[in-house]
């Protein structure tokens, strides 16, 4: 749940000027005003699974949309469940958008791709969580003209991996990215109820950094009862020193 200085999740990921968005827990409206991300930018939307936590700021934020006049199609993916969501939002809120919200359903048991833009394409894979879950990883793509201008350009990667308990094929879905996001919701105490309730504890998140070879990892989706993550960051960097906790409003390079 939402705590005086932290929200529940959300990421966008600009790449070359556009905006995709991970997730958009409450307050994503805000926090996108507060990081000066245009709303207009956003191409698409990737719900990872229907847990509050993940799309509560989805209503809002469509809505200013519309507000804001947008007119380019909106592509929202996640599970088969947010296509009734979504449903539910057009029956009711929807009448003065001029855009179309066009939902695009995740259903794979392997990696699949999904989306393919100018600069990147997206690839989602499912993830073990109570309900169906999915992560996504971003692959730029290197057009001739950039190549030309630098022939040393290499494909950068981001994965994004939510709600998840670990298990044996993630590092390998993930494998290699230069940024890897990796739920770590409790410390290692608390290894019984991260199984309990199919989250990563910090070092689990650490060992699947480790084993995919990511170049950084970045931690996040702290249980509301921790009030200090340095303990949990520790952790992790015993396992994989090129970790970060994420606190609100962090912007990372990639
Ligand atoms: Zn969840
Ligand atoms: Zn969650």
């Amino acid at each position: 749940m939402p705590i005086s200085d932290r929200n529940p999740s959300a990421q966008a990921l600009a790449v070359h000027g556009r905006l995709f968005l991970l997730d958009c827990g409450e307050g994503t409206q805000q926090q996108m005003r507060r990081a000066h991300l245009s709303f207009l930018k956003v191409e698409a939307i990737f719900i990872s699974h229907i847990h509050g936590d993940h799309l509560f700021g989805l209503f809002g934020l469509l809505n200013t949309m519309a507000m804001y006049g947008r007119t380019a199609p909106l592509y929202v993916y996640g599970p088969q469940a947010l296509g009734s969501v979504l449903n539910f939002y057009r029956s009711f809120f929807a009448d003065d958008a001029a855009y179309e919200l066009v939902f695009r359903q995740v259903d794979c048991r392997e990696p699949q791709l999904i989306h393919d833009s100018k600069w990147v394409t997206v690839t989602a894979f499912p993830l073990h969580h109570k309900i169906e879950c999915y992560g996504y990883r971003f692959d730029e793509k290197l057009t001739e003209r950039r190549l030309r201008e630098n022939p040393q350009a290499r494909a950068k990667s981001y994965a994004y991996c939510s709600d998840t308990a670990p298990f044996a094929q993630l590092p390998e879905w993930v494998r290699g990215v230069d940024l890897l996001y990796h739920e770590a919701t409790y410390p290692c105490a608390m290894a019984d109820k991260a199984a309990a309730r199919w989250h990563s504890t910090s070092e689990q998140a650490a060992r699947c950094a480790a084993e995919a070879g990511a170049g950084r990892l970045v931690i996040g989706h702290y249980s509301s009862r921790i009030k200090d993550f340095e303990a949990l960051l520790q952790e992790c960097r015993d396992v994989f020193p090129q970790t970060v906790a994420a606190q609100d409003g962090d912007v990372y390079e990639i």
